[in-house]
């Protein structure tokens, strides 16, 4: 074999090779579920009444602006076209809520402003919770998020109820920017509902936003599991 037949080898080589290489430079990424939830249209509960003192009454109108931009086609990695009803339940699909910070509240480690915790139960969602601060320290100063801001987030977070995992494109709306070391754990729930609504009241007992919020929720909690361990 000469060099030209060893570099046009190569190069044939390099061709085969790339159709694999190249998906992963078109960015994919993963998905938690392919269709997520198995009807339509997607409920979604913005919480308004458990409200921390920087919220802004301005955030419901991003979240309008978040379902709009997947309603319309997104980022185009979803294999279907979501709809969205926004309702007054709690026990709605999607479940919003925002706190103050997101570490001291929630635990979360730090640089993380939002979370969504999938609820998964023989492969489809069952409910999803998004939870998002309302603004991050910048040096020594505190910050609000600003609408901008707020509508990117939870354009990501719904991303994610939507089924979608993290994009490696910086252009991407999945990427994880705001949230870099956010750590999406689907729960999986196989044949315990009762365990759902719970998790979800205990979800918005700590957002109970601190203080009195902590006390009040571990009762409340020691309520809720009394009751469903001695039965
Ligand atoms: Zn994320």
């Amino acid at each position: 074999m000469n060099t030209r037949t060893a570099v046009i080898t190569a190069l044939l080589i390099i061709t085969i090779v790339t159709p694999g290489s190249a998906l992963l430079g078109e960015k994919e990424y993963p998905k938690f579920l392919e269709e997520p939830w198995d009807h339509s249209p997607i409920t979604v509960y913005i919480d308004e009444q458990n409200i921390p003192p920087h919220y802004s009454p301005t955030y419901p109108a991003t979240v309008v602006s978040a379902m709009e931009y997947w309603e319309n086609g997104g980022n185009g990695k979803l294999s279907y076209t979501p709809v969205f009803e926004l309702v007054n339940t709690s026990d709605a699909d999607i479940y919003i809520m925002w706190v103050e910070n997101m570490e001291e509240v929630t635990g979360a480690e730090e640089g993380v402003a939002g979370f969504c915790r999938p609820m998964i139960a023989n492969g489809r969602y069952v409910h999803a919770d998004i939870v998002l601060e309302v603004g991050d320290y910048r040096g020594f100063s505190w910050q609000q998020y600003g609408d901008a801001n707020m509508e990117q987030l939870v354009t990501h977070e719904l991303g994610h109820a939507l089924g979608l995992g993290h994009s490696n494109d910086p252009r991407d709306i999945m990427y994880p920017t705001y949230e870099q070391r956010e750590n999406i754990n689907p729960l999986l729930v196989e044949t315990t509902y009762p365990l759902i609504i719970i998790a979800v009241l205990i979800a918005i007992g700590i957002s109970g936003y601190l203080g009195v919020g902590w006390l009040r929720y571990h009762k409340r909690r020691q309520k809720l599991e009394d009751k469903l361990l001695k039965k």
